[in-house]
């Protein structure tokens, strides 16, 4: 297993049930509990687990939720705590939803990294650089090439069954197998370019109950904001822009003015009061990226790609933890079907973790793709579904249960085909042009009646 991050872990528990040694190799030593770490440096921005990906998670890890809570993370309740504006609409709350845990992203992968540890059959190789794969036959991958980070240490091989590469966005796989004579995989990319600047801060009391405030950008602002509780009491501030000249500012007062241009106006009378925990950690994203490796013709046995390795999202769309959870799942299910050693592994696992990539995929490249600022191809589909999601949003904004239903959809607990059902058409249809938000129109919504909570 090349990598401990999220997707590297959640694939080593899976292996875990297939193998009888798994051992993850990551550049990084394990930091001090709930710290940010080098190798992750998205770690210092607002991190949400989609609701699918909470399902799978806590399935692979059962009793993970209560240590998550002990350890502070925060309990939410999206009916009632969760409030978001998307496409300029001020979506009502949700009628239905579980609850939902928050944490930042050192608490999350710090639970997750000490249960795999616990596993049996799992050992941490810190400290080391994966540098290259060993295949003396290009057809069959046997293991990895390592160096561990002191000096004057020379490269080892550590043989496999299987190489797993989890080694986040700047992973080489592709580059790797160039090097053994294959052809270079496909790939599909997104320039996207956003620019991120995030602060944790302690909000005053009496401040707006909401447990997270989402603001996705919207037409002529490509901005966003997140605003996520999380442990110790705290808030993270996320804000992010097109970094074509909606590049979020790093001095306090510009960070502050740039936030209060889209959050609700109470919600940004809450950040202004608010105390400042940290510096102002920024980060660059350069674009969408997918490696199509289930198209190449060869492709060696015993090497799979998970995680941004294998395909990397608009953080702003916060798929990527969940994906890897996605990714986990069908690895799972390949392991279960094809046997661990048997030899259609890799081209099944590609096929089918393809399958499961193209929901999220396709909507993270569409909505891209709706800010005229981002370059790209917009065929007559994509923008025939721009415009209908924009009427979908518009109906969230006054009817609590297309809310929820456009809610699951971004959650991936369903696919976006059910935003076709009758229901939401008709609500969707029924949107007035003039409905078309301002970019500030963003009202609270209304609390929902008991029996909404109820649900
Ligand atoms: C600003 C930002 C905000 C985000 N917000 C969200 C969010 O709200 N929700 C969400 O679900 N996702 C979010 N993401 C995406 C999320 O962080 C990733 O998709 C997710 O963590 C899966 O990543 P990964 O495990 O594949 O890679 P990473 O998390 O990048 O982990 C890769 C690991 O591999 C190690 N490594 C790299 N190279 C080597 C090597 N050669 N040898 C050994 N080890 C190596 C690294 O040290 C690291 O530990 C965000 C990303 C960014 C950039």
């Amino acid at each position: 297993m090349l990598g401990a991050g999220m997707a590297g872990l959640l694939a080593a528990r899976v292996l875990a049930g297939a193998y009888e040694q798994v051992t993850i190799v990551e550049r990084d030593t394990a930091p001090g509990p709930g710290r940010a770490r080098r190798g992750v440096p998205q770690g210092r921005h607002a991190h949400m687990l989609l609701p699918r990906g909470q399902e799978i998670l806590h399935g692979l890890f059962p009793g993970l939720e209560s240590e998550l809570v002990e350890a502070g993370a925060v309990v939410a309740d999206p009916r009632t705590e969760h409030r978001f504006t998307l496409g300029g609409h001020a979506l009502r709350r949700v009628p239905r939803s579980d609850r939902v845990v928050q944490a930042s992203r050192p608490l999350l992968e710090g639970a997750v990294r000490d249960r795999v540890r616990a596993l049996d059959g799992v050992a941490f190789a810190d400290g080391c650089d994966a540098v290259g794969l060993v295949a003396p036959d290009p057809r069959r991958v046997t293991g990895v090439r390592i160096m561990r980070r002191v000096p004057g240490s020379a490269e080892e091989e550590l043989p496999a069954d299987l190489v797993v590469d989890a080694t986040g966005r700047s992973g080489r796989t592709r580059l790797w197998l160039e090097s053994l004579g294959h052809d270079p995989a496909p790939r599909e990319e997104i320039k996207v370019g956003v620019a991120y600047a995030s602060r944790p801060v302690r909000l005053p009391l009496g401040s707006p109950p909401d447990k997270a405030v989402v603001v996705g950008p919207g037409p002529g602002r490509p901005r966003g904001m997140a605003l996520i509780a999380i442990e110790g009491d705290r808030h993270l501030l996320t804000l992010a822009g097109l970094d074509r000249g909606h590049r979020p500012p790093t001095d306090p007062e510009g960070f502050l003015d740039y936030m209060a241009g889209m959050a609700p106006p109470d919600v940004a009378e809450a950040v202004r009061a608010a105390e400042p925990l940290g510096e102002i950690a920024t980060h660059r994203y350069p674009s969408d990226l997918r490696h199509r490796y289930e198209r190449l013709r060869r492709f060696p046995a015993g090497l799979l790609v998970t995680g941004d390795a294998l395909c990397s999202f608009n953080p702003i769309y916060a798929q990527g933890m969940t994906v890897a959870c996605l990714e986990a799942q069908v690895l799972a299910r390949t392991l279960d079907t094809a046997g661990a050693g048997a030899r259609g592994l890799t081209r099944r696992y590609f096929r089918e973790v393809g399958k499961a990539l193209d929901d999220p995929w396709r909507m993270a490249v569409a909505a891209d793709l709706s800010m005229p600022e981002v370059p790209g191809r917009r065929g007559a589909i994509v923008r025939l579904l721009n415009a209908y999601v924009g009427r979908v949003q518009a109906a969230a904004a006054r009817d609590p249960e297309i809310a929820g239903r456009l809610m699951r959809v971004i959650g991936l607990l369903d696919p976006p085909s059910t935003l076709m059902r009758p229901s939401v058409l008709a609500a969707a249809c029924a949107v007035r042009r003039s409905a078309d938000p301002s970019p500030h129109a963003t009202p609270r919504p209304e609390t929902p009646s008991a029996q909404e909570v109820r649900g």
